[in-house]
């Protein structure tokens, strides 16, 4: 999509920090760190949220949790654990408008709401 920032990491028109990469997935890590490890996960196409989901997409957010997990194993932090966020719409907080899942770890993380 055209104006979305996301979309222009994936095409490379803005640059990114690249953890992993396959055809249907790309994860980089988040400008703004708010744990000592904040990876973003993203499908390549362009999903607005997860209120936007189609059938068709159920298998590559399956995929996102294996990649979450292989990430996790490659940079060692799987068995200490992570955090998983996705925020979705106006009331869940979301500011880019492509699904993104937020990997977070490195630290006992605080601020529980669930
Ligand atoms: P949201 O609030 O939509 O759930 O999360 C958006 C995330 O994208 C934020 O954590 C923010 O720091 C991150 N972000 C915004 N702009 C950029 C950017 O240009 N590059 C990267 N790597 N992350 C970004
Ligand atoms: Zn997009």
């Amino acid at each position: 999509m055209e104006d979305c920032l996301f979309c222009k990491i994936i095409k490379g028109e803005v640059p990114s920090s690249k953890v992993y990469e396959d055809e249907e997935i790309l994860a980089f890590k988040d400008i703004q760190p708010a744990a000592p490890i904040h990876i973003l996960v993203i499908p390549k196409k362009h999903i607005t949220s997860l209120a936007h989901l189609e059938e068709e997409d159920e298998a590559v957010i399956g995929r996102i949790y294996t990649v979450m997990n292989q990430i996790a194993e490659e940079q060692g932090f799987r068995q200490n654990g992570y955090r998983v966020i996705v925020n979705c719409g106006k009331d869940g907080g979301q500011e880019v408008m492509h699904l993104h899942f937020h990997l977070l770890a490195g630290k006992q993380l605080g601020e529980k709401i669930v």
